[in-house]
């Protein structure tokens, strides 16, 4: 079993045992993506990257996990798969930002 999805049975396992699972509709995972992203954004608000990886980073680790954790859920009531998804879209990235020649 890959990393991810260990990491995913994992998180269904801690939702199931609090009876989470009514409450993880695809619609509120996506508005739990954008909230926590913005709480990612606070510890940098104001201050320069340096200063906020200084002054916040156990803060900034915890909101990207939250952000990474919310997005894996998202992904498993969507039955999708995170690599096959990345990587259909790193395809599609490189098509629109072909590599150019540095001068
Ligand atoms: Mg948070």
């Amino acid at each position: 079993m890959s990393e991810i999805k260990e990491l995913t049975k994992k998180l269904n396992q801690f939702i199931d045992e609090r009876n989470w699972g009514p409450h993880q509709t695809p619609k509120d995972l996506a508005i739990s993506i954008s909230i926590e992203a913005a709480e990612l954004l606070e510890d940098f608000q104001w201050i320069s990257s340096e200063e906020a990886l200084e002054k916040n980073e156990e803060n900034i680790r915890e909101e990207i996990a939250d952000v990474l954790i919310y997005s894996l859920m998202l992904c498993s009531r969507l039955d999708l798969d995170v690599k096959e998804i990345i990587e259909e879209k790193m395809v599609k990235n490189a098509r629109k930002y072909p590599v150019t020649e540095r001068v």
